[in-house]
């Protein structure tokens, strides 16, 4: 549908319209979830294009593909096809496409490759192996980790290794190994010419430190920039959006300090004070109606993310129906847990003539997925999961891109390690290894060691690598010849023996493997039939596969009525209809990683609200009282997040019932009475004696209506206890009882197990 300037200006709010056509200057809008920010950016475009803004001068970063893709067609709806001239974006796609323009000035060609994580790990192993270091200490995951972290705060190999000598002396050791590592992986990138996620913005902003023609280039260029999620942004983000936006100064950022979840990457939420110190002009707009929520999510939502102490001020309030409560689901185990998640999801959308696509389960990790997926197959619910062992991330779709990675760049090592030995040939890893190495030592191109292998070594390696060698020049050749990626693509599928490899494995597995292998065809030959895709060459398709994100999964066209089921990080800027947040347990979500500071557990907190306030109409939570984990069952306890809800918006009613059924019937899992424990943050876990407590033999849960002050009860895993303050509030009532074995508890009578004694 076709919008005119008046039909949309009509459907915003006085402070969102203000933002929409605020003229020229600093912009930035930090407002809760669901108060219309992105809606605002888009907008926004779409009215600077109608105002005869060129859109080739307009750059617009988000933080999926996905919202930027969604983002586009909305413009294009007000716009017209002008809105496909756009530069949107994620940060990472964006900047790689000025480095391909610009390689040159760092010295790269412009078909470098771009690693993946697994790319990156892979030759962090090898190098650490070079080296002989042990690889229990340097752990090619912690080394990557820490040079990720550097790059992201912009610090150099040699800065890296310097820095290490005003630490103490172990870590200094360590600091200096690890910038030796750094270094020589940053060589090695160069050499193969790739680079890695972090490099792309790493490398931006040496392009436009080094290279000021360049950087004035696209300051001129770009008269508008705005930043989606500006939260979430780090430091070296930042800097390049401050710089590029220094000419023309029409620079605006939405976001929501509140839903800050990337501090762990380096996201820095400074950058939104800092804001204000480099834009002293800065107007501020503030969005406080959410238009997405009912009013029991945004209250709800808004009772947690009060308890965050470092918090920008500001105010939500919607006038949304009240909606109805969030559903608390109890469950014995994961497995029950996705049973009663699922069975949820059926009756919902029986009794409310709903879609698939109404729902989504968010979990705090993707290893949660599985209780759920099974539980929906078995109901016969279609579903898509978001990011977890991704299309991409499959081994044979690995294999064929390693092979075109490969003829597009000569010096693309890891893509070199994947495919020589594929199918076999009968090169040993030492050989590999070896390449490798002398490439790297003699400062030449993988390639160059394949073609001229006589040079370099003897033996019966030769003829297998000369084979190679043939075959790669077959592949350049059809490059050179102007052929689109869909030709070559599937010429080497079926040239290079992967198809045939794959289609002569008659198991289950070699067949679904044959079938992403042609899947993956059919989605390059579509990427070149797309009008859209203006540049069809291989190259350009690889760029285009290689920054997917988690939250990118190719659209299933024909199918897209499906329930969603991602991470909470992935959710991020999304709305549902109905919403399950599950695994709400202690060690889970909060994550146990993330319980060391205040700061951590406020980042889960956060993490919390970004969840909740996903949903539109209706929300759920849900949690186990046991799960299994790294092959072992795990007792878990409900988590403090089910607490610091304020607990009018909560039922428990079914809770209640549900739980309530199940230990009636014979096979009712022993952990069923655990409770749901108030504790403090900072409060200790309960000791060792709480979990050995034995309940007497006669053990019976009394009716706990009227307990009073003073009286002396029984609770099945804490023992002996007295009841030390009662507070009722509305329905739920809440007793503190000091317990001999582990101190003062609060419970919340509706779920305790307790004996009045
Ligand atoms: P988040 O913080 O989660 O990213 P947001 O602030 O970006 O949220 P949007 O996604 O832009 O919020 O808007 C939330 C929902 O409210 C969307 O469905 C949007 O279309 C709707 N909405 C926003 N403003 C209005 C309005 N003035 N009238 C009607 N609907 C609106
Ligand atoms: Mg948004």
């Amino acid at each position: 549908t076709i919008l005119n300037r008046n039909d949309y200006l009509s459907t915003l709010n006085e402070p969102q319209r203000a933002a929409v056509l605020h003229g020229e200057g600093p912009l930035m809008i930090i407002a809760g979830a669901g108060s219309g920010k992105t809606r605002v950016l888009t907008f926004r475009i779409a009215n600077l294009i109608e105002n005869g803004v060129d859109p080739f001068r307009i750059l617009s970063l988000t933080f999926t593909n996905k919202a930027s893709g969604e983002m586009r067609q909305r413009i294009e709806g007000a716009v017209g096809t002008e809105a496909r001239n756009i530069w949107m974006g994620t940060f990472h796609s964006v900047f790689a496409k000025i480095l391909r323009i610009e390689a040159r000035y760092l010295g790269y060609t412009s078909d470098f490759s771009i690693y993946d994580t697994d790319d990156s790990k892979s030759l962090l192993r090898s190098i650490i192996k070079e080296y002989n270091l042990d690889d229990k200490v340097y752990k090619a995951n912690v080394v990557f980790n820490r040079i990720s972290g550097a790059k992201n705060r912009l610090i150099s190999a040699e800065d890296y290794a310097n820095n290490a000598v005003i630490q103490a002396d172990d870590e200094a050791a360590k600091m200096k190994e690890i910038g030796r590592l750094y270094k020589t992986y940053a060589a090695r990138c160069f050499q193969a010419n790739a680079m890695d996620f972090d490099d792309l913005l790493f490398n931006t902003n040496i392009l436009f430190r080094d290279f000021p023609d360049v950087l004035y280039k696209y300051q001129h260029k770009f008269q508008h920039v705005m930043v989606d999620e500006f939260q979430d942004t780090n430091v070296s983000q930042y800097l390049i959006t401050r710089k590029l936006s220094a000419v023309h100064r029409n620079i605006v950022v939405v976001g929501d300090d509140a839903q800050s979840i990337y501090a762990f990457r380096g996201a820095n939420i400074e950058n939104i004070l800092n804001f204000e110190k480099d834009f002293p002009d800065v107007v501020t707009i503030k969005l406080e109606q959410n238009y997405r929520s009912t009013s029991n999510i945004v209250n709800a939502a808004n009772s947690v993310i009060a308890r965050n102490k470092s918090q920008l001020k500001k105010e939500t309030f919607t006038v949304n129906e009240e909606g109805s409560l969030i559903d608390v689901i109890k469950a014995g185990s994961d497995n029950e847990e996705g049973r009663l998640v699922a069975t949820a999801i059926f009756e919902e959308k029986m009794q409310k003539a709903l879609r698939n696509e109404n729902f989504a389960i968010l979990y705090r990790t993707n290893a949660q997925s599985r209780s759920f997926e099974e539980a929906l197959r078995k109901l016969g619910i279609k579903y898509r999961i978001i990011g977890g062992q991704s299309f991409y991330q499959r081994k044979e779709i690995k294999d064929l891109l390693a092979y075109l990675r490969f003829t597009v760049n000569q010096r693309d090592e890891e893509a070199f390690k994947r495919i020589i030995n594929l199918p076999k040939r009968g090169i040993g890893d030492a050989t590999v290894a070896k390449i490798a190495v002398t490439a790297s030592e003699n400062n030449i191109a993988i390639w160059d060691v394949v073609a001229n292998i006589g040079n370099y070594a003897s033996g019966r390696t030769i003829s297998p690598i000369e084979q190679f060698g043939t075959l790669i020049k077959s592949f350049k050749i059809l490059v050179s010849e102007g052929k689109d990626a869909y030709e070559i693509s599937a010429h080497i599928a079926k040239a290079s023996g992967i198809l045939r490899e794959l289609y002569e494995d008659k198991t289950v597995e070699g067949l679904s493997r044959y079938e992403n292998v042609q899947e993956l065809l059919n989605g390059i030959k579509e990427f070149v039939d797309n009008e859209e895709t203006e540049d069809k060459t291989l190259s350009a398709f690889l760029q285009s596969v290689s920054l997917l994100t988690n939250a990118d999964e190719p659209d299933d066209n024909n199918d897209n009525d499906r329930v969603t089921m991602m991470t909470i990080h992935s959710a991020k800027g999304l709305e549902f209809r109905n919403v399950f947040i599950v695994g709400l347990e202690e060690d889970l979500f909060p994550s146990q990683m993330m319980l060391e500071s205040r700061q951590d557990l406020e980042e889960e907190r956060r993490l919390f609200y970004v969840a909740i306030t996903r949903a539109e109409k209706k929300l759920s939570f849900s949690y186990a009282e046991s799960r299994y984990q790294w092959g072992r069952l795990k007792m878990c306890e409900p988590s403090r997040f089910l607490l610091e809800v304020d607990q009018r918006y909560l039922n428990v009613s079914k809770m209640i019932s549900v739980a309530a059924e199940r230990e009636n019937a014979p096979s009712a899992s022993p952990f069923s009475a655990r409770n749901l424990i108030q504790r403090k943050p900072t409060e200790p876990k309960p000791s060792p004696a709480a979990a050995s407590y034995v309940p007497s033999a006669d053990f019976v849960p009394s009716d706990t209506s009227d307990l009073i002050e003073g009286n002396k009860v029984e609770h099945l895993k804490f023992g002996l206890g007295v009841v030390t303050k009662m507070d009722i509030n509305g329905t739920d009532r809440k007793a503190t009882v000091k317990f001999d074995l582990v101190g003062e508890k609060t419970l919340l009578l509706s779920f305790a197990k307790l004996r009045i004694l």
